[in-house]
């Protein structure tokens, strides 16, 4: 099976709809998300469309649960805030409550997915160190962990001992644990403005990162016409 890896959409429906064309001519046949469909960008709902139309297991992200009132808002900055409030007022009541019902943890195929650490997935934490990586791996009982949150594309292994790398090409066959980011595909922030995902091959038991262009100036002017902050739209220029 290989499965397309979409984390961290955000709203960004250009960027979404490039991706699942390039995992398309890929031959990905079923999805795999870590969350943050929406908040951010402007098209929160019809993201939420695209993945429920998918064949897509999918993991709460913070910014999912803000939107259906299940997290607080007090650890956000005033233009995520912002737009958590400009989201909830375009979600319908069933998508609200298809936010509010994804779990934090999910697992398939020898695969976990949660969007910040499996030590404390419910305070969404970054996974960003080494010492983050290992206190996650102790808990992981699948070879493979994809994670989010961070929306920067990065490697931790377990092998002996834990050590990290941006590599895009990841065979897991011969390592103990792995947790790999794909980086976001709303928007990236490793000043590559590119949509980031991943693809798993669960035959081969390689992970591979790639990046594809997309519409970033239509993506941006929606935001802008949408009155959302301006900051969303330049940061998605220079991909921070
Ligand atoms: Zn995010």
């Amino acid at each position: 099976m290989r499965y397309g890896i979409v984390a961290d959409i955000h709203g960004n429906l250009e960027a979404l709809d490039a991706v699942l064309a390039a995992c398309e001519e890929r031959d990905v046949s079923a999805y795999l998300s870590t969350g943050d469909i929406v908040g951010y960008g402007a098209n929160p709902s019809e993201c939420i469309d695209r993945i429920q139309g998918l064949s897509t297991l999918v993991t709460a992200g913070n910014h999912d649960w803000a939107a259906a009132n299940k997290l607080s808002l007090d650890y956000f900055n005033p233009y995520a805030r912002e737009a958590i409030y400009w989201t909830q007022e375009r979600l319908s009541r069933d998508q609200v409550q298809y936010l509010r019902d994804l779990n934090l943890m999910e697992m398939v195929d020898d695969v976990t997915l949660v969007h910040g650490t499996l030590y404390d997935p419910e305070n969404f934490d970054y996974l960003l160190t080494a010492y983050d990586a290992h206190l996650s791996l102790q808990l992981q009982e699948t070879r493979l962990c994809l994670v989010g949150h961070s929306h920067v594309p990065i490697t931790f292994q377990l092998d002996g001992s834990v050590s990290y790398s941006f590599d895009t090409e990841i065979d897991i066959s011969s390592l103990e644990k792995v947790i790999v980011n794909p980086g976001s595909v709303g928007q990236p922030r490793d000043e590559n403005p590119k949509a980031a995902y991943g693809i798993y091959d669960s035959e081969t038991r390689v992970v591979t990162i790639h990046r594809v262009d997309y519409d970033i100036e239509k993506a941006t002017s929606k935001i802008l016409r949408a009155g959302l902050p301006e900051v969303l739209a330049e940061r998605l220029w220079l991909g921070k």
